[in-house]
């Protein structure tokens, strides 16, 4: 029985275990997370305008568990690849406990690292961000009660994941400040260390719409520096800020690099073919594999399709799944008028054309929003078993 051990039971890891689950009988699959639930990430800005609710994106691994899916909670601190082995501490399992596998596939996803942003250390508790599930509420909380002050909103240098999630932060809190009546009081800085806002296909649409919102727009710039009441930029510029909702630089867990699996991220061999460069046996997925794409749902997915269908290749069956690199995506654009009713804005992006095709409704809709929805309730049912 082939042992097919799985890091990160989020969209790239369960992508893979459901995968082999159905087509690799008799394979023991194991899947290790660091929680004992899964929090969605697209629809996770929405909580500012109470647009979507905690219940609605949180998942359990119960389905998963009753699929035959081993599920194992604890937190892999090591990986040795020569050993085939990986070190699970606070587990399930009692702690530490060491996991042996056939193949190996590392989906944990990225970490938010502000350690390189001087002050961080003193200061992080004084961030508020979309991207992490609690904080999300503190920002929630602070858009609903403050008065007036100045949003700074940031994205890092790319790659970081969920490229439009600055933009939808600016927006819906433009929206959340205008439904109060006290926008004129607030000023909204997005600091961008990119030339553009991300992903750049949408940046012209983004560039309007933050015209009209009264946005500040600052590219080509680092936040080096945070104190408790200012942004310090590589451009040496001193922002003070009211509200922070600085998104910090983005790195797979330090396990990967460890191991000599990359630098940070792990070393493919291709976007299809996932195993490592020196290890047949270790493949990654999703955004923890350096892939020259953005990272997103999508993707994760996608590239998980793609580790299984190698794994079910080196296994030497024929079936492989239908699958390339190629999605429609949303984002977010909140509502200039100040109704609590995101309007979205749709592009299509297809990898499989060189160079890639890049599409776009500049007209936003409402109707893209509760796509957006359904999309991501139908990853969390297919991937967890239960919709809501
Ligand atoms: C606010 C936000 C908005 C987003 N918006 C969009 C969007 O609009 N469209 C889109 O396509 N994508 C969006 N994304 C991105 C999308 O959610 C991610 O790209 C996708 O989830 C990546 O999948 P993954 O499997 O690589 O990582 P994840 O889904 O994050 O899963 C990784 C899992 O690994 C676990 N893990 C991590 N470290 C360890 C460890 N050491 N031991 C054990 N387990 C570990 C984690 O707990 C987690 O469950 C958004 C993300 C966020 C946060």
């Amino acid at each position: 029985m082939k042992r097919i051990l799985i890091v990160g039971g989020g969209i790239a890891g369960l992508g893979v275990a459901n995968t082999l689950a159905e087509k690799l009988k008799g394979a023991e699959i194991t899947v290790v997370n660091k929680e004992a639930f899964y929090f969605a990430g697209p629809s996770r800005p929405l909580l500012l305008t109470g647009e979507q609710q905690y219940e609605r994106i949180i998942r359990g691994y119960e389905e998963v568990g009753n699929k035959g899916i081993r599920v194992v909670i604890g937190n892999v601190t090591k990986v040795d690849p020569d050993n085939r082995s990986v070190t699970v501490t606070e587990s399930s399992m009692g702690s530490p406990k060491m996991l042996n596998y056939d193949y190996l596939v590392l989906a944990p996803g990225v970490v938010y690292d502000g350690s390189k942003i001087v002050g961080y250390d003193k200061y992080w508790y004084k961030n508020t961000t979309v991207y992490d599930p609690g904080r999300v509420n503190v920002l929630k909380k602070r858009l609903w009660s403050e008065s007036s002050g100045t949003l700074v909103v940031y994205a890092p240098k790319f790659p970081y994941r969920c490229a439009p999630a600055p933009t939808e932060t600016a927006m819906l809190a433009h929206t959340i400040l205008k439904h109060r009546g006290v926008r004129d009081k607030f000023r909204i800085i997005h600091i961008d260390a990119n030339d553009k806002t991300q992903p750049p296909a949408i940046a012209d649409v983004v560039s309007q719409v933050y015209q009209q919102a009264g946005i500040e727009l600052i590219t080509n710039s680092e936040i080096t520096e945070i104190t408790d009441n200012s942004v310090i930029t590589s451009k040496g510029e001193k922002i003070p800020y009211t509200i922070l909702a600085m998104l910090e630089p983005n790195r797979p867990p330090k396990f990967i690099e460890e191991a000599g699996l990359g630098s940070p991220y792990f070393d493919v061999r291709s976007p299809q073919d996932l195993r490592h460069t020196k290890y047949d046996d270790v493949l990654a997925a999703g955004d923890a594999a350096k892939l020259p794409f953005p990272k997103n749902q999508e993707i994760a997915f996608e590239s998980s399709q793609f580790a299984a269908n190698k794994i079910l290749e080196m296994e030497g069956l024929s079936e492989r799944v239908p699958v390339q690199y190629a999605f429609v995506g949303w984002t977010y654009m909140g509502n200039q008028e100040g109704k609590l009713e995101t309007l979205s804005l749709q592009f299509q992006m297809d990898f499989t054309k060189q160079p890639p095709a890049v599409n776009k409704d500049p007209k936003l809709s409402r109707d893209y929003t509760l796509q957006k929805d359904r999309w991501e309730q139908a990853y969390l049912e297919r991937l967890f078993g239960y919709r809501i």
